[in-house]
């Protein structure tokens, strides 16, 4: 029958045609049916003359066709997926050409089949194609390989171009082999234009970089790298991770320029509050309350005199420092703050146990940064170690305190002391009337019974009895200028001194005395008071004139910022230097009563004045050639 081969006398017949010339392997494999039929291969002829289809075995069961399947197909052409591709495959066979590659056939199930065929025509001695042949390699299973590897290899670089780092892959040479977007971007080289070249075309000067260099050392003996690094041709700081591979180095890089910057910018903002918190002598401390980090300035460890942790402390290193007694207030108080969204500072005293379990008053002032929900992430602040200031401050209260009480004791005593006087003053007066008025008696009465001695002797007890009287009223005058309250009134100081003028004119007119005042001022004061001042100093220097020489007094003011200042100068006989505090004194004389009459009070007294006049009262002088008094009053008081 035509479809069988026949072998007659090493001829080889196929569908009754001579085909024993054809040379090709393939064909070689026709001669031995057995073979073929075997073949786990489809073997598949087609006779150029009439068509006839020839199916070994193998290729039949795959495509689930029997031999009667067979009889009506006219072309095996038929049994193509793809016509077209069919027509340009027979067309190419039928010039002469054999075709190799891959194609799909239709099964009887209408299931499409992957194949890889190997085709060529079949000749005759004189060369015409009498004949094709196709040997079909069942492809199934490379076919499916190939599609999961295709989806492994999308998968991959879809991987590869949604990360967010540039990647590129080269080969041993730095061939670039593959190339992602972000590597696109990062260095404004397209793909389409690096790959397959040289990387370093690219970067010329890098080429001739020893760190380069260095890097695809290491890489060739196996291992992975990883740097940061300044690129100079893209003007970007690069964190670098490459890999080496079987065929070259994967290579992962991202700009971390902004990051570079940021972290300088963080280290000199240390710095310089490192440098602050020196200037302060002030411990700063920023708390990332997040991840619970507390990060002190080296002033902290330097003036408590703790000791640095080589790990990161917390929140508990310093809380563990409080001192007991404060420590639940403190840590109430600071969570209380915290938990408020809206504070942003806490301000705290308290105290803490520092170095050799000493105590250090702190207060601390910090700051408090949060989040968009309010809570607490940050806070920055300072401690203030006011121990010092504790102390002094204390003793400075302590001070404070004995000087209210003895200022207290003091105008309790003058008190009492200016009441004894008045209350003495006052009742002496009426004895002491007594025993003038009994002396007097006694002299009206006996005055022809009494001898000259008796007679000297009453002169004398009546004269110690004025001069008593005389204390007595000084006394009560002195025991009254701080007890009354006086008038403020306007005052002409001009109009009050010649008032004391015309008072003391007799003595004034006797001693030939000159007063000299002008300009004086008119302010607020106790008129009756300052007069007695005036008349008690004009008194004095005409008192205590130089013998043969006519007092000159000169009276004048001068205005200060808050007081008036008067000095009333005399050129009488002046004061020695040792005694011109002693003379402001209460019944403090520097003479005797025989040489000077007085009772040593009348300085007392306007002492006393100025002093209630919120002033002071002072004397220059030079024996023997004057004394300057000089007084002040405050202008409001
Ligand atoms: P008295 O004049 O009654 O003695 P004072 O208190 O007025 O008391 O004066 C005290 C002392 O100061 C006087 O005894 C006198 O020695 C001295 N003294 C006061 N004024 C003058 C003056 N203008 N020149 C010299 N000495 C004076």
């Amino acid at each position: 029958t035509p479809s069988e081969f026949i072998e007659e006398d090493g001829i080889v017949h196929l569908f009754g045609i001579d085909i024993t010339p054809i040379k090709t392997a393939n064909f070689e494999l026709l001669k031995y049916k057995n073979i073929i039929e075997s073949s786990r291969d489809g073997v598949g002829l087609v006779s150029v003359e009439n068509n006839e289809v020839f199916l070994n075995n193998s290729l039949k069961e795959a495509l689930g066709f029997s031999e009667s399947d067979l009889n009506g197909l006219v072309s095996i052409k038929e049994l193509y997926a793809d016509q077209k591709k069919a027509e340009l495959i027979f067309n190419e066979l039928l010039e002469g050409k054999y075709w190799n590659g891959d194609i799909q056939l239709v099964s009887k199930k209408g299931e499409y089949l992957d194949f890889l065929l190997s085709a060529g025509p079949i000749l005759n001695e004189s060369g015409e194609i009498i004949a094709l042949f196709g040997l079909h390699t069942d492809i199934r299973e490379r076919k499916s390989h190939e599609k999961s590897l295709q989806k492994y290899s999308n998968r991959i670089s879809n991987i590869l171009e949604s990360i967010t780092d540039g990647f590129f892959s080269v080969t041993k040479d730095w061939k670039v082999t593959y190339w992602n977007k972000e590597a696109e971007n990062l260095t404004k080289i397209s793909r389409e234009k690096v790959i397959h070249k040289q990387l370093w075309s690219f970067f010329p000067k890098t080429k001739k970089s020893d760190f380069y260099n260095n890097i695809k050392n290491i890489l060739e003996q196996g291992e992975k790298i990883s740097f940061e690094e300044y690129f100079e041709p893209l003007e970007k700081w690069l964190e670098v991770n490459a890999y080496p591979g079987k065929e070259g180095f994967s290579v992962y890089f991202k700009d971390i320029t902004e990051k570079k910057k940021g972290n300088e910018q963080i280290r000199a903002a240390k710095e310089r509050y490192e440098l602050i918190s020196k200037a302060i002598l002030e411990a700063v401390y920023e708390w990332d309350i997040q991840n619970n980090v507390l990060e002190w300035s080296d002033v902290y460890y330097q003036i408590f005199g703790f000791t640095k942790k080589s790990v990161d402390e917390t929140f508990l290193d310093w809380e563990k420092n409080l001192h007991p007694d404060d420590r639940e207030t403190v840590i109430k108080n600071l969570n209380e703050v915290l938990e408020d969204p809206v504070k942003s500072n806490w301000d705290f005293e308290y105290r803490l146990i520092i170095a050799d379990q000493k105590v250090a008053f702190i207060v601390e002032k910090a700051f408090i940064i949060r989040n968009e929900n309010g809570q607490a992430v940050k806070m920055i602040g300072s401690l203030q170690d006011i121990t010092e200031l504790k102390r002094n401050e204390r003793s400075l209260e302590d001070l404070n305190f004995k000087l209210k009480n003895r200022a207290k004791e003091l105008s309790a005593s003058n008190l009492e002391l200016e009441q004894f006087a008045y209350i003495a003053s006052h009742d002496l007066q009426e004895p002491l009337r007594m025993v003038t008025s009994f002396l007097t008696q006694l002299q009206k009465k006996y005055d022809k019974q009494l001898d000259e001695k008796a007679q000297q002797y009453i002169y004398f007890a009546m004269d110690g009895a004025i001069r008593m009287r005389q204390i007595i009223l000084d006394l009560l005058e002195y025991s009254r200028v701080g007890r009354m309250d006086y008038k403020i009134e306007k005052v002409n100081f001009n109009d009050l001194i010649k008032g004391v003028i015309s008072l003391n004119s007799t003595s004034i007119k006797e001693s030939g005395a000159k007063i000299n005042f002008k300009n004086l001022p008119v302010t607020d004061a106790a008129k009756i008071p300052l007069q007695r001042l005036f008349s008690n100093l004009i008194g004095n220097s005409l008192k205590y004139r130089k013998e043969g020489e006519k007092p000159v007094i000169d009276i004048s003011a001068k205005e200060l910022e808050s007081y008036w200042k008067f000095q009333v100068r005399d050129n009488g006989i002046g004061i020695d230097k040792d005694f011109r505090e002693k003379i402001f004194v209460i019944f403090q004389r520097l003479h005797s009563k025989d040489e000077y009459s007085g009772t040593g009070i009348g300085l007392a007294i306007c002492k006393k004045i100025t002093e209630s006049h919120g002033g002071k009262i002072w004397v220059e002088s030079k024996p023997g050639k004057g004394s300057t008094f000089h007084f002040t009053i405050k202008k409001q008081f």
